[in-house]
């Protein structure tokens, strides 16, 4: 039987929410034992989030942790200030080594685990390189970073660097997107986690490091030298018309979901 990937993705209320989780949960309908673990960060599980999932075909499980008032972006912060979905995928993780097991089946450990943000472009050919992850794997992500793709660089079969703009000297410098780790691994090491402290571009070094080495990866996608996920962000939609309607008294209707 094919490992089970649990998917982790962080989520939160804004005008392109629904298109998003459209756009990502009909390409998790192509690939195969893939559960979908979806976090809202919200007090609580939102009608529009429940309803997409209910509806989806997909193997699911929906959670929600809000992140503290002090850690959360406020309106017109740079992006980069404070990391995003922290406390929600570290709530993914918890769901995994604790609600899972005690459910039936939960003693099987075999599957592996991958964050996936919910504005990023995935192949479906990263989900079978990562399949047979057996620690942690590793692959390029394009559009990052301030360059074309970021990557191990691999030779003679191992990683032995990165190619990356900014401070190379990083533990793992590499995106959200660009690994996956076996759920053996995850269990194995119950205190790993996303630390929201940690210094920005650090993120991933944070939770990585306490599971692997460099020279323990396994490059993925021929030796990482294919770009299959991409860290595509979505543009914030205009609301200026509307705006100008909406004072009017001609806004688009409310009861309208989109
Ligand atoms: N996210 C979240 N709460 C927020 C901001 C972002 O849960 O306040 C989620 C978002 O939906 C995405 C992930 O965290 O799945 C990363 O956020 P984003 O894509 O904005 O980060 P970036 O692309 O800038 O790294
Ligand atoms: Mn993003």
């Amino acid at each position: 039987k094919l490992p089970t990937i649990f998917v982790i993705t962080p989520t939160y209320a804004r005008l392109v929410q629904k298109a998003e989780l459209t756009r990502l949960s009909q390409t998790f309908l192509h690939v195969p034992q893939l559960h979908w673990i979806v976090v809202e960060d919200s007090p609580h599980k939102t009608p529009l989030v429940t309803e997409l999932l209910g509806k989806s075909k997909l193997n699911y499980t929906h959670l929600h942790m809000p992140t503290a008032k002090d850690r959360k972006l406020q309106e017109g912060d740079p992006s980069w200030l404070k990391p995003r979905g922290v406390e929600q995928r570290n709530e993914g993780l918890r769901w995994l080594r604790v609600d899972r097991r005690a459910q039936p089946g939960g003693d099987n450990q075999q599957g592996v685990v991958y964050f996936a943000d919910d504005d990023n472009t995935y192949s479906l050919q990263i989900f079978e390189e990562m399949r047979s992850t057996q620690r942690v794997s590793v692959w390029p992500v394009g559009l990052v970073g301030g360059m074309k793709y970021e990557r191990p660089v691999v030779e003679g079969g191992k990683v032995v660097r990165f190619h990356t703009g900014w401070r190379p000297s990083r533990p793992f410098p590499m995106d959200m997107a660009g690994f996956a780790v076996s759920l053996k691994l995850v269990l194995a090491n119950p205190e790993a986690c996303f630390d929201g402290e940690a210094p920005m571009g650090f993120l991933e070094s944070s939770f990585l490091q306490g599971l692997v080495t460099m020279d323990e990866l396994e490059p993925k996608a021929d030796n990482c030298s294919k770009v299959l996920v991409w860290h595509t962000r979505t543009e914030k939609p205009k609301m200026k018309r509307e705006e100008a309607l909406q004072a009017q008294g001609l806004g688009s209707d409310p009861a309208v979901e989109v």
